[in-house]
């Protein structure tokens, strides 16, 4: 495992070098685009790493399936998709369109920013630094990793510009989507984005989902059966946003990136894997990490069709 994982970074970095770190949030302009890393967690809790995979980054998007897993344990799945949809955009991760053009102003999914902005106003706690910590502990125990806090130096810089994402949010409390202030919902919105985390605690993560919620290293249910399931499902239709049908064809993997450079995925009964690689393609995901998957994934023989 350790050498394929060499090879797979090698045949990783020269996509890397063609992609760029995110610049509309001016603070993940400074990352390194030579980047490139890799960790896997089998079922039994082994690991194996290559490349930058102690590099901390930001998780952005790939926060986005832990937010949703502990708002429907919160709140219910009945409740969390009468506001959010379950369908695929084939739009931007940031579009703000259908919001408008759709019949209901439901946001189609929970991965694009507005379902996911939508979704983190589910999120039960009695105020935002509760919410916040209740997250972070959430994220801690699915990453096996009670270091993690997050960055405040993103946070800052993606509160100080997210300008698309605060009008997102008005148009969905105009909507009656989300609940609370609206001011409240993106302050945590920002520090969730901001939650810091490295290749290896995304491989974890992944190791959860692929294991139906179960920690492979404790043996403890952290997710139930069903929201694992749920959660993988959207990773296969929508983690990817508008790429995900050719990377469900390429890759095969239940996968969600992150404009951080980071992509989690999980290859169900097998292993987790976390890539980071903050050199992004045009739609936002790891150029170079996109490609190491696509190795290890024909390698190993990983697809899930
Ligand atoms: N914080 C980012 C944003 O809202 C997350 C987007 C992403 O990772 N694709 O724009």
């Amino acid at each position: 495992m350790k050498n394929l994982l060499i090879d797979a970074i090698n045949f990783g970095l020269p996509y890397a070098y063609e992609g760029k770190p995110a610049a509309y949030i001016p603070e993940l302009s400074k990352m390194n685009p030579k980047h490139l890393g890799v960790a896997v967690v089998s079922m039994k809790g082994e690991m194996w790493y290559s490349g930058d995979s102690e590099v901390r980054f930001t998780m952005q998007s790939t926060s986005k399936i832990a937010a949703l897993m502990l708002a429907i344990m919160d709140r219910g799945e009945q409740y969390v998709f009468s506001k959010v949809g379950m369908e695929p955009t084939g739009d931007p991760f940031n579009s703000i369109i259908k919001l408008e053009t759709m019949k209901s102003a439901k946001p189609l999914n929970p991965m694009i920013n507005a379902g996911a902005i939508a979704v983190n106003s589910f999120i039960a706690g009695a105020n935002i630094e509760d919410k916040l910590n209740r997250l972070i502990s959430f994220i801690r125990k699915l990453c096996h990793n009670d270091k993690i806090w997050f960055n405040e130096a993103v946070y800052k810089s993606e509160n100080t510009t997210g300008y698309r994402n605060r009008a997102l949010a008005n148009f969905m409390k105009d909507a009656n989507i989300i609940d609370g202030e609206v001011e409240d919902v993106l302050q945590l919105y920002f520090r969730q984005c901001a939650i810091e985390v490295n290749a290896m605690d995304l491989a974890m993560m992944g190791a959860v989902l692929a294991g139906d919620g179960k920690s492979p290293v404790t043996g403890e249910i952290l997710i139930p059966k069903n929201i694992a399931r749920l959660v993988k499902t959207f990773m296969v239709t929508c983690g990817m946003y508008d790429a995900s049908g050719e990377f469900a064809v390429r890759v095969g993997l239940p996968s969600k990136s992150g404009v951080g450079g980071g992509i989690v995925a999980a290859a169900p009964g097998k292993m987790g894997i976390g890539v980071f690689g903050p050199a992004l393609d045009s739609k936002g995901n790891s150029a170079g990490g996109i490609k190491v998957l696509e190795y290890i994934s024909s390698k190993l023989d990983l697809s899930i069709f």
